[in-house]
C-alpha cells in the first residue's frame, strides 16, 4: 500500500508518522512555510476549556491516545518534547464559579478539574478573591515534535519539500498518480491551506486567526500554566509563551501590533507591576476550526482514495492522534468513524452541490 500524505503540520506529521507502520510506502508532501498554526501553537493539551470551563468533546478518548503516543514517540525519536502539567485557571468572575459549580457536579470530569481553592498569591502578588481550580492538562513542544518528526521522515525517505499542485494529481480507476508515482490512498492535512483544494473546499470551516508572544519576565514564575485574563505558559527561567487572540476577518499569518498590545495588556492584568522586560517573538497562524468544533477525519463520498484529517481548531495537540489513528484503521481495515467527526456527515451540503 501506497500513501501519499499532504501537509506536515501538526495534522500531517501524526497521521504519517502511524501510517509508516501500516503501509509499506509513505510520502509526506510539505511546502516548508513556517507561518502555519502548528507553529504559532502553545501545544497545551487542555480537556477544560472556555468561560462556560465546557469538558473537551470525547475526552477521555482524547488524552489517553494523546499521552500514549507523544510518550511512545519520544522514545523513537530520542528527543523530549511531551509533560503532563496543571493549569491553574484562576476565576475572573461570579459567572465562572457558576459554571465550575455546575461542571462539577458531574463526576467524569474530576479526573482532570478540581474543587474551587484559594487563589495564593503569585510572585507578582496577583491574585483572585474569587479562588481558582486546577485543571490537569499537558504540553506538546510542537516545534520540537515537528522538527524531531521532520528529521525522521527524511531519514525513511518520506518526506518531500514542495508545493503540492491539485491539478497534478491524476485521479483513476487504478489509483492516483502524482509525480510519475503511483499511489493508493492521499489524506490531505493542509489546515488553513484546504481553503485551495478543490475536493473538501467546500466543507464549512470557521478559520480563526491566533497569535502569541514569547516574553522575558521580570521574575521566574512557578511551572504551572496560568489561565486567568489570558494564559501563560512558564518555558522555564524568566522565559513564558502567551496567548493568544481570535481573529476571524483579517485570515493572513502576518504578525500585527494590536494582538501584541492585546496580549501585553493581558499580561499586565495577570502579572501587574510591568512583569514584561523583553517581547522575544510573535507568531500567527490560521486555526483550521470547523462549523461546530468537531474534526473532519474520512474519505470522500464520491472517491474513497481522497480521504482528510483536519478541522482540528484550536485542540489540535489533542485530537490528531486518536483522530489519525481512526483514519488509519479505517483506510486499512474499514472500521467505522465516529460519527460526529465523520466527514460524510457534511455530506448533505458541500458534496451534494
Ligand atoms: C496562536 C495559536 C495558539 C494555539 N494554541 C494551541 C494550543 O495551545 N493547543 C492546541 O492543541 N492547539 C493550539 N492551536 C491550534 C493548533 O495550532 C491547530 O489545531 C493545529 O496546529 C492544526 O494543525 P494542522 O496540521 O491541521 O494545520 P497547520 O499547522 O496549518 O499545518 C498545515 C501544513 O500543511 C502545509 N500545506 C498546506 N497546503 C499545502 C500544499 N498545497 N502543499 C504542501 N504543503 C501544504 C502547510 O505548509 C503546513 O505545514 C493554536 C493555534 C494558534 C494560531
Amino acid at each position: 500500500m501506497k500513501l501519499l500524505v499532504i501537509g506536515q503540520g501538526l495534522a500531517g506529521t501524526i497521521v504519517a508518522l502511524q501510517a509508516l507502520r501500516h503501509y509499506g510506502h509513505v510520502t509526506c508532501v510539505d511546502s516548508g512555510s513556517h507561518e502555519i498554526a502548528s507553529l504559532a501553537a502553545a501545544g497545551i493539551l487542555n480537556p477544560i476549556t472556555g468561560p462556560r470551563l465546557n469538558l473537551t468533546w470525547n475526552v477521555h478518548t482524547l488524552m489517553p491516545a494523546a499521552k500514549a503516543f507523544y510518550t511512545e514517540w519520544e522514545g523513537i525519536l530520542q528527543t523530549s518534547f511531551f509533560c503532563e502539567r496543571t493549569i491553574r485557571r484562576i476565576f475572573r468572575s461570579e459567572n465562572e464559579t457558576t459554571y465550575h459549580a455546575k461542571r462539577y457536579k458531574n463526576e467524569a470530569v474530576h479526573e482532570f478539574l478540581s474543587c474551587v481553592q484559594p487563589s495564593p498569591p503569585l510572585p507578582y502578588n496577583a491574585r483572585s478573591n474569587l479562588g481558582e481550580c486546577s485543571i490537569n492538562a499537558a504540553v506538546l513542544n510542537i516545534a520540537q515534535f515537528l522538527e524531531a518528526s521532520r528529521a525522521w521522515l527524511l531519514k525513511h525517505a518520506s518526506l518531500m519539500q514542495t508545493t503540492f499542485r491539485y491539478d497534478e494529481l491524476k485521479v483513476t480507476t487504478d489509483g492516483l498518480h502524482w509525480q510519475g508515482n503511483r499511489f493508493d490512498h492521499v489524506i490531505f492535512c493542509e489546515g488553513f491551506g484546504v481553503a485551495n483544494n478543490p475536493w473538501f473546499a467546500h466543507l464549512p470551516f470557521k478559520p480563526a486567526k491566533g497569535e502569541s508572544l514569547e516574553v522575558e519576565l521580570a521574575h521566574p514564575l512557578p511551572p504551572e500554566i496560568l489561565s486567568a485574563e489570558k494564559w501563560i505558559l512558564p518555558q522555564g527561567g524568566c522565559r513564558a509563551l502567551t496567548g493568544s487572540t481570535y481573529e476571524w476577518v483579517d485570515l493572513t499569518s502576518t504578525c500585527t501590533p494590536t494582538a501584541r498590545e492585546e496580549l501585553l495588556s493581558g499580561l499586565g492584568k495577570m502579572l501587574p507591576e510591568n512583569p514584561v522586560i523583553a517581547v522575544h517573538s510573535q507568531r500567527a497562524g490560521v486555526r483550521p476550526c470547523s462549523h461546530n468544533t468537531r474534526p473532519y477525519v474520512g474519505t470522500h463520498p464520491d472517491n474513497p482514495r481522497l480521504s482528510i484529517l483536519n478541522g482540528l481548531g484550536s485542540k489540535g495537540t489533542l485530537m490528531a492522534p486518536w483522530c489519525a489513528e481512526q483514519l488509519i484503521k479505517h483506510l486499512t481495515n474499514d472500521t467505522p468513524l465516529h460519527p460526529e467527526m465523520d466527514v460524510r456527515r457534511m455530506k448533505q451540503s458541500p458534496f451534494s452541490g
